[in-house]
């Protein structure tokens, strides 16, 4: 996932969406934590500004 901090309009909308603390708001800024378990394809989609993407191609397992 990835979150492009010069897109977003700080609309909270992702950290309302946010169920287990995976989203935060801190100091002006939003904050992801993917260890939690959300619902991050929905995350995602609920952005207005599509701040927030998906990784592309980061399904490469380095081992
Ligand atoms: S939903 Fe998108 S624009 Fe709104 S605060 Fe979250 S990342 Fe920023």
């Amino acid at each position: 996932m990835t979150y492009d901090e010069n897109i977003c309009v700080r609309c909270l909308a992702c950290v309302s969406e946010s169920e287990f603390g995976g989203v935060t708001y801190q100091r002006g800024r939003i904050f992801f934590d993917e260890t939690k378990p959300e619902d991050w394809e929905n995350i995602i989609s609920i952005c207005p500004v599509a701040a927030i993407k998906k990784d592309a191609g980061a399904s490469d397992k380095q081992s």
